[in-house]
């Protein structure tokens, strides 16, 4: 029985992100390179683990948000390349090119400050260049802005311009007129860096939405993030006939009470579910603390002996509570799925995410560090 002191732990089944990038990478051609997403501690599975996998896997690339992460990521013995997704701080140049990160750059004033930590350090600096093509959060521009950067990036010792790449705002819609209009102008970035003589470079722009559904956004790189861990993008992208995925996480905690109740009894803070018949109530060890959402109040459901149990009442910070009056022989001790199949049942983060109103993602990067990560 996995760590079966924790309260509560998340399972990753390695073998099924190994095998949502092999139907990942058969998107793709085989020129194409595949960089795996392993920001935010892997989405929640553990950024270092993943990381290892998904190289085993076949992923040339790894991505992250901020440089903090690929640094550890080094630390721990990663050799691979590794993009920082993000824009960093100057000061964070000297860390960023001692720890060999391949930076994306849309300002000079980073690029000269990675230009110092190169020189001083008698290293070089990889950058790729972001370009906004409609996301509007950080690029430059193409036209002018973009003419500008590269005009100051060259002309800067100890950096290397190795890549372009661009960000997806509606790749997951089934309409894409949009990410068209988005290609478009990364096509024009494109031929703006060729006219300046720029490159040979690695080009990319597909999230995995792109990867499943937009063929025409590949170039020579793509960025699998959520659908290695075995989660479409969105209900859009929900196509199993194209891409088979399977959700690699499950997340467990235990009953750690049980008590039979009168009907009329207050359960939890604020009294927002009273029982209506006498009811057998099961205490489960995790809360919102650990990123069980309080929002699943009176609304989520959790797996014990193979059925659903429904949440009654409020979350709390670590525990919650369960109506089991309808499964027979609950203890003390028993494992409980929160996300995960038990049985015949499945809850996924799609689930959960439905009943927060939000998305897979923010689900499985919620789950905390209070909450061990078992590899099975
Ligand atoms: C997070 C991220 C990705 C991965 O997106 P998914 O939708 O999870 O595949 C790709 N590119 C960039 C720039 C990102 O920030």
């Amino acid at each position: 029985m996995p760590n079966a002191k924790a309260h509560s732990w998340a399972e990753i089944r390695l073998t099924d992100i190994a095998y949502n990038i092999a139907q990942l990478r058969r998107c793709i051609g085989d020129d194409t390179l595949f960089m795996a997403v392993v920001k935010a501690d892997g989405y929640g599975h553990g950024a270092y683990r993943v990381a290892q996998t998904a190289i085993d896997a076949g992923a040339r690339w790894l991505g992250v948000a901020i440089a903090e992460e690929g640094a550890e990521l080094r630390d721990k013995g990663i050799d691979a390349p590794i993009l920082v997704l993000g824009g960093i701080m100057p000061y964070e140049a000297e860390e960023v090119v001692a720890s060999g990160l391949c930076q994306t750059v849309f300002s000079l004033d980073v690029a000269k400050a990675l230009s110092d930590a190169s020189v001083k350090q008698g290293k070089s600096a990889d950058v790729h260049i972001k370009v906004d093509t409609g996301m509007g959060r950080v690029g430059v521009r193409p036209g002018l802005e973009l003419e500008q950067l590269i005009e100051g990036l060259v002309g800067l010792p100890g950096i290397n311009i190795t890549g372009m790449f661009t960000h997806f705002a509606e790749s997951d819609a089934c309409d894409k007129s949009f990410t068209k209009y988005q290609m478009s102008l990364f096509v024009q970035a494109i031929n703006q860096a060729k006219a300046m003589n720029v490159g040979p470079l690695i080009l990319h722009a597909a999230n995995s939405a792109a990867v499943i559904d937009y063929t025409d956004a590949h170039f020579n790189m793509v960025r699998g993030g959520i659908s290695i861990y075995g989660y479409y993008p969105s209900n859009e992208i929900n196509n199993p006939q194209k891409i088979d995925l399977k959700p690699a996480l499950s997340w467990k905690a235990r009953v750690v009470y049980v008590k039979d109740v009168p009907a009329g009894t207050p359960i939890s803070y604020g009294r927002t579910f009273t029982t209506q018949r006498s009811s057998k109530i099961a205490t489960i060890s995790a809360g919102y603390a650990d990123g069980y959402r309080r929002q699943l109040s009176n609304k989520g459901c959790v797996l014990i002996r193979g059925n659903r149990a429904p949440v009654i009442g409020r979350v709390c910070m670590d525990q919650f509570m369960v109506d089991v009056t309808d499964i027979p022989g609950v203890v003390t001790g028993d494992e409980v799925v929160l996300i995960g199949r038990q049985g015949n049942e499945t809850i996924t983060a799609d689930e959960l995410a439905e009943l927060c109103d939000t998305i897979s993602y923010e689900i499985l990067t919620s789950i905390g560090p209070r909450v061990p990560r078992i590899y099975v």
